[in-house]
């Protein structure tokens, strides 16, 4: 290479090194000044409640069974009053949640839902296991009006339930129960 290329590549970054230096940042002074989060952002796991204040979530495992990181355990349990399931605990282990949303997903009743809230930084893994009462929160999150109950195994207007097109009537659970 000849002295005149070595000058002209040196040139080159420098110039380049000065430009960078007095444009306009993209990063901000986190934590003074707080980035602005997209509200599609998959952080922090919440558990929701219907608008009629009951526990949305059903204990039907299909959030534990697509986690790909093995980061949820739920024991599920039914109320005395009507047999409503419910999980006796939830807990999500955020020192292996990858934030996939897949557990969102797979959720149908809308009981688990991603927030925007990435501060979750602890120096214990311990504390990394959020237990129900760290999960669960008042409000219904970003489905006010939905209902799973209001909207599965209700009859529909001129037809019983089981009356649907391709739909089946149906099983009492507890006929098939070994
Ligand atoms: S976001 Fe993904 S990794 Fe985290 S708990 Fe849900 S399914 Fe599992
Ligand atoms: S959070 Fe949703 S998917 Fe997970 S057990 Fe509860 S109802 Fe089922």
């Amino acid at each position: 290479m000849k002295i005149t290329q070595y000058i002209g590549e040196i040139t080159g970054a420098f110039g380049a090194t000065i430009k960078h230096a007095f444009a306009k940042r993209d990063t901000v002074l986190y934590p003074e000044v707080k980035p602005d989060i997209p509200g599609r952002w998959r952080g922090r796991l919440i558990l929701t409640h219907t608008p009629d204040g009951e526990e949305r979530c059903v204990a039907c495992y299909l959030c534990s069974s697509v986690c790909p990181a093995q980061a949820i355990t739920i024991q599920g349990t039914e109320r005395a009053e009507d047999e409503r399931r419910y999980p006796k605990s939830f807990e999500i282990d955020f020192s292996r949640c990858i934030f996939c949303g897949m557990c969102e997903e797979a959720c149908p009743t809308r009981a688990i839902q991603s927030t925007n809230d990435f501060e979750m930084g602890s120096y214990s893994r311990e504390k990394l296991v959020y237990k129900k009462d760290d999960l669960l929160v008042k409000g219904t999150g970003k489905y006010p009006d939905f209902n799973y109950f209001e909207h599965a195994g209700v009859p529909i207007k001129g037809k019983a339930v089981g009356e649907g097109d391709n739909e089946r009537a149906p099983v009492d659970v507890y006929s098939i129960l070994p």
